[in-house]
């Protein structure tokens, strides 16, 4: 049995089981073995029905005496069987499946499953897992009497149905798993050989072995995605050529001294280490990270004036229109002294094509991800700038840096708000360099952060409108969905354009409110942020469109409707787009949720400022997928590993570096390098 045949060649798996395996990413014989328990339930404790006290999870073996049917007075089906062990009974009951009393009549062997509950002098097992025996298999259950593989389920597909057909097939297809680490590397790092892993992982005689299976499956799931991004680092640095940048000290000394402010030593930092890399002719591939309002901007600009002064164009692709447009003022502010054209290329594009248009004679052009259209060519791109990462695929990256001369590619510098743990960097993002702003510039007040419970909601809105009323502060309202229409079944979520209405007419009809959302256009986005910069605007409405980027010296309060919805990662970019002035800014995180938890969470952002406390909260709280909110292209998911192992990503880095130079000549590695399972960053 192949690896690769396709699921539904398994007798038994027709189009139905087909499309609820595929939903559960299991498409192939392969998938479906390595579709790897989400837990165990022990119930490996076989005893006599005498024995049994309630509470107690067993597995009790006997004979079905009785079953019958009873209706309750509202209508439900109970199923009540009498199961004998051969000294003595015990009850067992299921609810609403009433044909259990067909399949399992009197007289039929059975193994059960459960926990024991009395009612009265009764004991009673409730709801138990059960499989019938036959006298020869007594000693192999599988669905009871064991530890009992539990697999994330789908509607439609039950952990014993997935239990059954692993068992089915496991057999056939373990021998054509081939281990991708050899005898030594398993010595060195204590691991199990992988197959075995496999078999152990569905099917453990303790939870100790099973743990052993986990970490070994969880250790190659690491290896892999580290293994890959060693090997395109590798291929960047052996197969790219770059031009070499020239650094004008007396020049860059200029650039700096035009700033209106003086960089922060991690500016300066970062800024050095971005411009070494740019007169090197391995093309650089850096990550410059930085909490909202490090000033990330201004970095990037000084490698763009560098750029020009040797020659070179450079693209900044922006992942909205408002960021471009923004980026585009900034940036002509601090290079136009320098007679630097810069050039904003975004949305209106689409419709009217740029056909043949080039950047010629410009040197820096800004747009969204226009840029990559075939339409725009670039005359001389040397350095590309990519702002917010984690929204971009990494294909529209690689065609990106196709816009460069023939046989060059361009030095390319991709930044991200979105803090990364170290795990998550050595892990995911190995083959990038990485830079860090650690600091926000002086003269930031902090920003004071409130939960906000519903019983608050009224006092919070006199609160903003005397905040906003006749003073040149402004407020941001978000919300997060569009209309109605989108909720999966929220029903609190508040929808923008509702809320806008309803906040114009009842709570605010004294202000000037306004209305921002993705499906809002091009120059009518535009023009709602430019009124807002000049003040016109007291309190705006909007989706998380806001989410990234904009600069708005005035807004002082943030006020995050359903704040539960967000991961904190996310709610901390919505934070950081007020107090960018010197006045006092607040953030108000409204919530209908009574969840401790959920309140828990919340209330984290209302005792750090740090994006990076943060992350790792959501890293450990919700997983990697969450902390990067709903937009994460390119971001790996983990199935059986974990982004908190530190020892483990540690460990498999290791043997990643130490097999890299093997993976020409070691066809399992080869394989496992090629495959394209996991879509890795970068
Ligand atoms: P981000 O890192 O979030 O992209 P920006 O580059 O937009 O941050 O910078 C945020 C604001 O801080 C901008 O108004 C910018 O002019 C200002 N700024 C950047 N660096 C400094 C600095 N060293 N001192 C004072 N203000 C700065
Ligand atoms: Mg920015």
């Amino acid at each position: 049995m192949e690896l690769s045949t396709p699921i539904s060649s398994l007798p038994g798996i027709g189009t139905y089981f087909t499309y609820k395996l595929k939903k559960v990413g299991v498409e192939t014989i392969g998938d479906l073995i390595n579709y790897i328990p989400a837990r165990y339930q022990d119930f490996s404790l076989i005893t006599q029905i005498s024995t049994i006290q309630p509470g107690e999870k067993v597995t009790i073996q006997g004979q079905i005496l009785e079953i019958k049917n009873i209706y309750t007075r509202t209508g439900k089906k109970i199923q009540q069987a009498v199961i004998s062990d051969g000294q003595q009974t015990i009850g067992a009951t299921w609810f609403n499946q009433p044909y259990l009393v067909k399949s399992l009549p009197p007289g039929t062997q059975i193994s059960l499953s459960g926990r024991v509950e009395a009612f009265g002098r009764k004991k009673s097992i409730v709801a138990p897992q059960w499989e019938k025996l036959t006298p020869y298999d007594k000693l192999s259950t599988l669905h009871t009497g064991r530890l009992v593989p539990i697999y994330a389920e789908t509607e439609g597909l039950s952990s014993k149905w997935l239990r059954a057909k692993i068992a089915q097939v496991l057999p056939l297809a373990i021998d054509e798993i081939k281990d991708p680490l050899p005898d030594q590397t398993l010595k060195k790092y204590n691991l199990l050989p992988f197959a075995k892993s496999l078999t152990i992982a569905h099917f453990p005689k303790t939870l100790e072995e099973a743990e052993r299976a986990r970490r070994r499956i969880a250790f190659n799931e690491l290896f892999e995605l580290q293994l890959k991004s060693l090997v395109r680092k590798k291929q960047w640095k052996e197969e790219k050529v770059a031009h070499g940048f020239v650094l004008d000290e007396e020049k860059i000394r200029q650039f700096l001294n035009n700033l209106p402010f003086e960089l922060t030593r991690s500016q300066h930092k970062a800024g050095r280490e971005i411009l070494q890399g740019l007169t090197r002719e391995v093309p650089m591939n850096r990550l410059l990270e930085g909490d909202v309002g490090s000033g990330k901007t201004v970095v990037a600009a000084l490698a763009c004036f560098v750029a020009h002064l040797n020659g070179y164009q450079s693209a900044v692709m922006a992942p909205t229109q408002i960021l471009a447009t923004q980026h585009y003022k900034t940036l002509s502010i601090l290079l136009e002294p320098f007679d630097i054209k810069v050039r904003l290329l975004v949305g209106g594009a689409q419709r009217s094509p740029l056909k043949g248009d080039t950047s010629k004679g410009c040197s820096v052009v800004i747009g969204t991800h226009t840029l990559v259209q075939k339409s725009v060519a670039f005359e001389r791109l040397g350095f590309v700038v990519i702002d917010e990462q984690h929204r971009f695929g990494v294909r529209q990256r690689a065609i990106l840096s196709e816009k460069a001369d023939a046989g060059r590619s361009p030095h390319i510098l991709t930044m991200t708000a979105t803090p990364i743990p170290r795990t998550v960097a050595l892990a995911a993002y190995g083959d990038l360099d990485l830079s860090t702003l650690d600091e926000l510039p002086v003269g930031r007040t902090p920003i004071k952060t409130w939960v906000v419970p519903p019983q608050k909601r009224e006092g919070a809105y006199n609160w903003i409108r005397e905040h906003v009323k006749n003073t040149d502060e402004q407020a941001f309202i978000v919300c997060p969905l569009i209309d109605e229409s989108e909720k999966e079944g929220f029903k609190t979520v508040k929808a923008a354009t509702a809320e806008f209405e309803q906040l114009s007419k009842r709570v605010f009809p004294d202000l000037r409110l306004n209305l921002l959302h993705g499906k809002i256009k091009g120059r009518q986005k535009d023009e709602i942020m430019d009124k807002m910069k000049r003040g016109e605007v007291d309190i705006l409405i909007a989706t998380p469109v806001v989410e990234v980027g904009i600069d708005m010296p005035n807004a002082t309060i943030m006020m995050i409707e359903a704040a539960e919805r967000f991961g904190l990662a996310q709610l901390h970019q919505l934070r950081g787009r007020v107090g960018r002035g010197n006045k006092q800014s607040y953030c108000l995180l409204f919530t209908e949720s009574a969840s401790q938890s959920t309140l828990k969470r919340l209330k984290s952002l209302e005792k750090t400022l740090s994006g990076r406390e943060l992350a790792e909260l959501d890293l450990e709280l919700r997983g990697p997928g969450e902390m990067y909110g709903i937009a994460q292209h390119g971001f790996p998911e983990l199935k059986v590993a974990s982004f908190s192992d530190y020892e483990l990503i540690k460990a498999s880095h290791e043997a990643a570096e130490e097999l890299l130079e093997s993976v020409d000549s070691h066809l399992v590695l080869k394989q496992l390098v090629e495959n394209t399972t996991y879509i890795a960053p970068n």
